[in-house]
């Protein structure tokens, strides 16, 4: 095996782990992939388990434009339509995170936009273009990918009707950054309308932000 798909298959193993001990996804919700840098190909998550069990092994890879398994002794996510989808519309992505993160599957039913504010966003600075609400789309399918696309056009996050979160980002680690900040973010302004309306930050601070002056980017 080739260092760079070694080292990206303990690297998505160890995201996985992060995910299932933050709560972003439980039972076998939830997917993460990875781009294999110069090639055609992705690593993806085997469908069907729990992000707590995978090793590195697990993992399978896909060609981004077939969705053909090339490697790999399991069933591929049943999201690969999505993960595929923005590797081939977005060449600044590297990693794709989805959860099923109840905040922000809360504001996603709701159709509630989530309003830019807090120092969440210090740590996800790429968060600061916005959050998309996806149209609805059943799991799995070409329909939600497409939506999907739509919903990111070039922002890091968006939310997903009735089901989760999907967030991007330049590697995987970035990716799971914005998924976990998109719910921080979702509970922040669920708290925040309990009392009040919530408020962006100024214009300026979220400029600065997407220009990115701030956090690992
Ligand atoms: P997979 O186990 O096939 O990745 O499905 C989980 C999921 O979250 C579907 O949207
Ligand atoms: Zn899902």
């Amino acid at each position: 095996m080739e260092d760079v798909e070694k080292n990206l298959r303990e690297r998505l193993t160890k995201v996985a782990q992060c995910l299932w001990d933050d709560g972003l996804v439980s039972g076998t919700a939830g997917n993460i992939s990875a781009r294999i840098p110069g090639t055609n190909k992705c690593i993806i998550k085997p469908s069907g388990f729990t992000m707590c069990e995978l090793k590195p092994e697990d993992f399978i890879i896909v060609d981004i434009y077939t969705l053909s398994v090339l490697e790999g002794k399991h069933k591929p996510s049943i999201e690969t339509p999505f993960h595929t989808t923005m590797y081939r519309i977005r060449s600044d992505v590297g990693g794709v995170v989805h959860t099923h993160s109840h905040y922000a599957t809360v504001f996603s039913i709701a159709g509630v936009e989530l309003i830019p504010m807090g120092m969440v966003l210090y740590f996800a600075p790429k968060l600061a273009k916005g959050v998309g609400i996806a149209k609805y789309g059943d799991p799995g399918t070409e329909q939600l990918a497409s939506n999907i696309g739509v919903a990111l056009e070039t922002k890091y996050a968006a939310l997903m009707p009735h089901h989760g979160a999907i967030a991007v980002g330049k590697d995987v680690e970035e990716a799971y950054v914005n998924a976990k900040m998109v719910e921080e973010l979702a509970k922040l302004q669920y708290e925040v309308m309990q009392i009040g309306k919530p408020q962006p930050l100024p214009e300026e601070t979220l400029k600065s932000f997407i220009d990115s002056k701030h956090g690992k980017v």
